[in-house]
């Protein structure tokens, strides 16, 4: 393909909303441009290393017997009333009406639909396994879309699921789902974890994310140094690596004493000179999700955590069985459940649930406010003064131990690409997923769901290969993989001699890509190193008079002066050591 043939048109300057360098070098080299916030066209460019990654995964999903469909885009309220997460997803659904006023929105997941596919036809066990997949157009309405593809309102995504008869086979079909991503992700060639995770709204027991790992990803990773353990920060087991022993011996009498002005852990630590680690905080939370309107009730809780540690309301979430992360409660409402302001209040005389993190067990004669403005309670102690319900609700942190061996674990951040989950039967359940088994008995069958991000990995993949001077496509996903810088394009000579190049390396099942436009050498080399193909070739009159022409490799900027029939050897000898 020649320049003078495409739309293509770079740009020396980044975006002012461009903030990390994959978004940066994706609009300067017109791989995207924005249309409105989150919303990005391909350019020729981009949308080739896009087809050349869905293709890579058509051709690693075809091993595992996973076949592709296409779903529809646009979804009707009824199917996603029958599982609730019409109201559950909340405003992440693009909900709009038709002429008729019939309610529908924008597919931002496709479990409902793919049910409906299926469940008319699996009706037996003979029926199983099945894996199918699509890659399609996912539209969520995220707050606050940002870095380009990377959280765009509308991307491309590969999403595949699959159908088994019992749990076995489910989780045969995770396991092989793994493997396939594994090896998808490596023909990136790129550096990638593969973390526990949480289910999300999607439902679900077991799950791993497939992360890139990338200084600007927007996930914080917890790795161990001793043993495979990895974690999305989200989900992973907070265990002090020292264990905290009190020192005080015996339990003191609860006084209340006056710290005026005192609102935060940091104003209280110096008040009272006591360490944060060893103050405890109240944290106040709805468990009231609002799916039913009707509903106006408070379902207030408090949490406590020592001083120095940070709820993770994942786990929260988690724990209480929630659909969503909990709201948590405005100074009123804190108010009205504790009788003081945020900055005053414990856990002594709640009448609400209260959950206390584990790092809270080995405290004694404890600091907690004291649901009064202005006061504190200074000696006061779990199971005699208050009644908590304990469990692991606290961020875990880098130097936290390792849940699998004495280990320590070590932060990453991470973009994430890909998500496998087990959902077992729930989406069977609701939408009356049912099958004959062996024995004549109705059955619900067990499902996975697996998505990857298709538009998301191209950037992410930029995020982690490029230098100043531009992008350095992995070579499995590089729109071209040959940029022939063409210095003279009136030359008739040259232009025949590139030409045969072309038709030679085209030949080799090589992608070539021509640089014919009238401008000066140092424009087009600034621009090869920006588009960022694996290997560029320097035909100018100069050196092909001398037959010598230049082979560079993008990565290394190893430059190789070969004569000209040694080019197309060169090119192929440098591609093969990337
Ligand atoms: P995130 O936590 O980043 O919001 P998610 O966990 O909600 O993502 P999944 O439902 O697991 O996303 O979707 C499968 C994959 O789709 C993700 O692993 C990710 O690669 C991709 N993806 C999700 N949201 C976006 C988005 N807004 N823009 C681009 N890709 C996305
Ligand atoms: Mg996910």
């Amino acid at each position: 393909m020649k320049w003078s043939k495409i739309h293509l048109f770079t740009q020396k300057e980044a975006p002012s909303d461009a903030e990390i360098p994959s978004h940066k070098l994706m609009v300067r080299g017109g791989f995207i441009k924005k249309l409105a916030p989150g919303l990005y066209t391909y350019g020729f460019m981009g949308l080739r290393a896009i087809r050349k990654f869905e293709n890579i995964i058509r051709n690693e999903l075809d091993k595992i017997n996973c076949i592709e469909i296409l779903m529809p885009m646009v979804h009707p309220k009824e199917l996603w009333m029958e599982t609730n997460r019409w109201n559950e997803m909340g405003a992440g659904l693009l909900k709009f009406k038709n002429r008729n006023d019939h309610e529908f929105c924008l597919g931002a997941t496709h479990e409902e639909a793919i049910v409906d596919y299926v469940r008319h036809d699996l009706k037996s066990y003979r029926d199983f396994p099945k894996n199918i997949y699509q890659i399609q157009t996912k539209y969520r309405d995220e707050i606050r879309p940002r870095f380009g593809l990377m959280r765009g309102r509308e991307f491309s995504m590969k999403d595949a699921y699959s159908f088994d008869m019992d749990q076995a086979g489910a989780l045969k079909a995770y396991d092989q789902m793994y493997e396939a991503y594994t090896r998808i992700f490596n023909r990136l060639g790129l550096q990638f974890r593969i973390v526990k995770a949480d289910a999300g709204n999607i439902g679900g027991s077991q799950t791993h994310e497939f992360q890139l790992l990338a200084e600007a990803g927007e996930d914080a990773l917890l790795v161990s140094d001793k043993t495979a353990f990895a974690a999305n920060i989200e989900v992973c087991p907070a265990i002090d690596a020292i264990p905290y022993q009190s020192k005080e011996k015996e339990f003191k009498a609860t006084e209340k004493f006056a710290t005026p002005g005192q609102k935060t852990i940091a104003d209280l630590e110096k008040f009272t000179s006591v360490p944060a680690n060893e103050l405890v905080k109240t944290l106040f939370y709805s468990a009231n999700e609002g799916f039913d309107a009707k509903d106006k009730s408070l379902k207030a809780f408090a949490v406590l955590l020592r001083g120095s540690d940070e709820v993770n309301p994942i786990k929260v979430k988690n724990f209480l069985k929630l659909t969503n992360a909990p709201r948590m409660l405005n100074d009123d409402e804190v108010r009205e459940v504790s009788g003081a302001a945020p900055g005053s209040c414990g856990p002594v005389g709640l009448k609400i649930p209260v959950y206390a993190d584990n790092g809270i067990t080995n405290l004694k004669n404890y600091i907690v406010g004291a649901n009064a403005d202005g006061f504190h309670l200074k000696n006061v102690n779990h199971e005699r003064d208050y009644k908590a319900q304990f469990a692991d609700l606290r961020m875990a942190r880098e130097g936290d131990k390792c849940p699998d061996s004495d280990g320590t674990l070590k932060a990453y951040r991470g973009i994430e690409v890909g998500h496998v989950f087990y959902l077992g039967q729930k989406y069977a359940q609701k939408m009356n997923g049912v099958f004959l088994d062996k024995n004549g008995r109705s059955q619900f069958y067990e499902m996975g769901c697996y998505g990857i991000g298709v538009t998301r990995t191209v950037q992410a993949s930029i995020e982690q290969s490029h230098d100043q001077d531009g992008v350095i496509w992995p070579k499995a996903i590089a729109p071209y993989h040959v940029h022939i810088c063409l210095l003279d394009p009136k030359d008739e000579a040259l232009a025949q001699y590139v030409d045969k190049m072309d038709q030679a390396l085209t030949e080799k099942h090589l992608d070539v890509f021509i640089d014919d436009r009238d401008e000066r050498p140092g424009f087009k080399f600034k621009d090869a190193d920006l588009l960022g193909f694996p290997v560029r070739v320097v035909v100018g009159k100069k050196g092909f008079d001398a037959d010598q022409i230049e082979v560079v490799n993008r990565k290394t900027k190893e430059v190789h002066k070969v004569t000209r029939d040694q080019v197309n050897q060169t090119v192929q000898k440098v591609l093969e050591s990337l």
